[in-house]
């Protein structure tokens, strides 16, 4: 057995299993060897039956009295109930599944068994326990690892594939070199491996999680450290005059937020300094951060540079194109827009008016970043809700001027460690406050039983001329399920609401059904539309007053406050509620949170607290490389040591050349995949 070996030279490990697995990342053994258990259970002592509490998980070790079952033994889902004792008393165990299971049983024998003791008529039960022979070998005792699930293997199954990767430790040797290993005081690998799948205490499983927490920010930080270093951030950049930006102020329909006011102040001082901006901008849905671009891109016309604004969706892209459009228009600004649905000689005449200086505001999706995408003079590089974009995404596109200015809009507030980590160098501006007569969204939580009295809300506000949208349900993730489960709410709301206008929107249709959808919903000719989350960010329809979120349970806070802030943008007062089909306690803190809570920057922080400890603070969402192990959030002290150590090998060795770099090289590269295009 090698580590480079297929998944499928294990025992127990067909084509349907390799298959399953390589679905989730696992292709090698030693593709496996990193997947490591999300928990471990203490199951190092058995517990006598008469100490039992009903409610809790317990090992216990008992003799089987006797095997019944209860029904017709033929029947392939007959109860089979087993008597076992211990010196202390009886218990019953029981399986639903039974004929299968009662062969693996014989009078008489010990056994172990691990699981949650129930209660049923005064009797004390464990259903559908994990069991073991006593003294046969592969046991259920001691420090067991509980490895994520995996939809077709069971978690006992995957225990076990790893018991037989136990041979490889030995093989796998130090490939840090020795100073790094010696000023972090870090595991031997092949110890760390061991102790972290299977270990005998608990101190062995923190060494062994420091060292290999410790490699997976190694590498993320020096990925990351020689993206920036290929940005060559230090020359000078475009000077930019944003007194210029004045007259459209006076221009503006509204006056500036003190946020909106401070921010710009900002810009306006990075940008007439000779060192390119690098500037962050947070703030909530709706506190309008396309307006203080809107005055970068003017000043930067004005003094003469191209601007482009690269936006997560088309959708939202067009969206910017028109407000951009008609902003500019009266100034004689010309803008352009770029995605990748336009035909090729729509395509190429922006193409060539870009480099001829002719469109001076680019507006469009990552289209903007592809190769032949060249400006005459670009100064100014926008990213909205750039957290949609992968890093290296964004230093592509700053690559295609001369150190232009570099802005950022995101409406997901960052925690503070996790900024650092993103933009390093960033300057960052928040935007606090909300344009002026803006009320907060009233947020009511409900279940199954008040959706009648919703959907009535709902008829009423239509009745006021209001819109609304209706959010699905978050199956899994699958595009394609979704949108069944949409088209059928949408056949049940379009009965209901027979007389109004109703439409649905999903991720599986093609870009110019959605467009002409959200062109209608735009325009006030639907009055209600019913979609799954590729509303989420940034669609802007003041006239929308009620966003219903079924089956609210299933998104994230962070997500759910991005729906609600599709509505609440007019000066109406509007409605968000949230139908919760669970009694999960988190789900019903997300929901009361965002009954209490209208600011995103509150709730960012509640929905951190609120992570349970297994569950790793989602890095994709920001762009970065996912992390098996890292939370960064929870690993800000081992991030620290990483990247002190990521730094110093960047400065001695910036290409990553020498010999004792070589495994850190190849870990890069599988980290940042096709997201970096490293010459390393
Ligand atoms: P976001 O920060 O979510 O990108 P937008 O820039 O889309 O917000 O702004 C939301 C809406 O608020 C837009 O319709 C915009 O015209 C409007 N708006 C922006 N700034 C102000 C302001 N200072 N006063 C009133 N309305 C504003
Ligand atoms: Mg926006």
């Amino acid at each position: 057995m090698e580590l480079k070996d297929k998944i499928s030279v294990l025992r127990g490990v067909g084509p349907k299993k390799a298959e399953i697995l390589q679905k989730n990342g696992i292709r090698t053994l030693e593709d496996l060897l990193c997947f490591f258990p999300r928990k471990y259970e203490d199951r190092r002592r058995e517990t006598r039956i008469d100490q039992l509490q009903p409610g809790q998980d317990y090992l216990i070790q008992a003799k089987v009295l006797s095997r019944k079952y209860s029904g017709n033994p033929y029947k392939k889902n007959t109860p089979l109930n087993l008597l076992v004792a211990d010196d202390s008393g009886t218990m019953e165990v029981v399986f639903f599944n039974g004929r299968y299971i009662a062969n693996l049983f014989s009078v008489n024998k010990e056994y172990s068994f691990y699981g949650r003791v129930t209660e049923n008529f005064g009797r004390l039960q464990m259903v559908h326990p994990e069991f073991h022979p006593l003294g046969d070998p592969g046991d259920i005792r001691g420090i067991l690892p509980v490895y994520p699930q995996i939809n077709g293997i069971s978690a006992n199954e995957i225990r076990k594939l790893q018991l037989q990767l136990k041979e490889l430790y030995p093989s796998v040797r130090e490939w840090l070199p020795r100073e790094i290993v010696e000023q972090n005081r870090l595991a031997d690998p092949a110890y760390a491996i061991k102790n972290v799948h299977f270990p005998d205490d608990g101190r062995q499983v923190l060494e062994g999680k420091f060292r290999l927490i410790f490699e997976e920010l190694l590498t993320l930080e020096t990925g990351l450290l020689f993206i920036k270093n290929d940005r060559r951030r230090d020359g000078k950049g475009a000077v930019i005059d944003g007194r210029c930006s004045d007259r459209f102020i006076q221009g503006l329909p509204f006056e500036l937020t003190e946020g909106q006011k401070s921010a710009w102040e900002a810009i306006k001082s990075d940008l007439a300094s000779e060192r390119a901006m690098n500037r962050l901008v947070q703030g909530d849905v709706g506190s309008g951060k396309t307006a203080v671009a809107e005055l970068a891109m003017f000043a930067a016309a004005e003094n003469g540079f191209q601007s482009v604004m690269m936006a997560p969706t088309e959708l939202l892209a067009k969206q910017h194109l028109q407000s951009l459009s008609s902003d500019f228009s009266p100034y004689g600004i010309r803008v352009g827009l770029l995605c990748s649905s336009m035909k090729k000689s729509e395509r190429n005449q922006v193409l060539t008016q870009l480099q001829s200086g002719e469109i001076q505001v680019l507006v469009g999706t990552h289209a903007v970043i592809s190769p032949d995408v060249q400006f005459k003079n670009l100064g100014l590089v926008i990213t909205d809700e750039q957290h949609r974009f992968g890093v290296s995404q964004r230093s592509l596109l700053t690559q295609k001027g001369e150190n232009p200015n570099v802005l950022v809009m995101t409406a997901t507030p960052i925690p503070r460690t996790l900024a650092v980590i993103l933009y390093g160098d960033l300057d960052i501006s928040q935007i606090r406050t909300m344009p002026a007569g803006r009320q907060p969204v009233r947020t009511v939580q409900t279940d199954e039983s008040g959706r009648r009295k919703v959907y009535r809300f709902v008829r009423e506000q239509m009745e006021q001329g209001r819109q609304a949208y209706v959010v699905a349900p978050l199956i899994e993730e699958s595009d394609k399920i979704e949108a069944k489960s949409a088209e059928r709410l949408h056949r049940e709301l379009k009965e209901l609401f027979a007389d109004f206008r109703v439409a649905l929107v999903h991720g599986e249709m093609k870009q110019d059904e959605k467009d002409a959808i959200m062109k209608d919903f735009a325009a006030g000719s639907i009055d209600l539309l019913i979609s799954t989350v590729v509303i989420e960010v940034g669609i802007n329809v003041p006239n929308a007053s009620v966003m219903v979120i079924e089956n609210s349970e299933r998104f994230g806070l962070a997500q759910l406050h991005q729906l609600r802030g599709r509505v609440g943008r007019g000066e109406a007062l509007s409605y968000c509620f949230l139908i919760c089909q669970s009694d999960s306690e988190t789900a019903k803190e997300r929901n009361r949170i965002m009954c209490r809570s209208s600011d995103g920057f509150e709730i960012a922080e509640a929905d951190l607290r609120l992570r349970g400890p297994g569950e790793i603070f989602g890095t994709r969402q920001h762009g970065l490389p996912e992390l098996h192990l890292s939370d960064l959030i929870r690993h800000g002290d081992v991030l620290e040591k990483a990247k002190e150590a990521a730094k110093k090998i960047i400065e001695e060795d910036p290409t990553l050349s020498k010999e004792k770099y070589q495994k850190l090289k190849e870990r890069v590269k599988k980290m940042f995949g096709e997201e970096i295009k490293l010459e390393l």
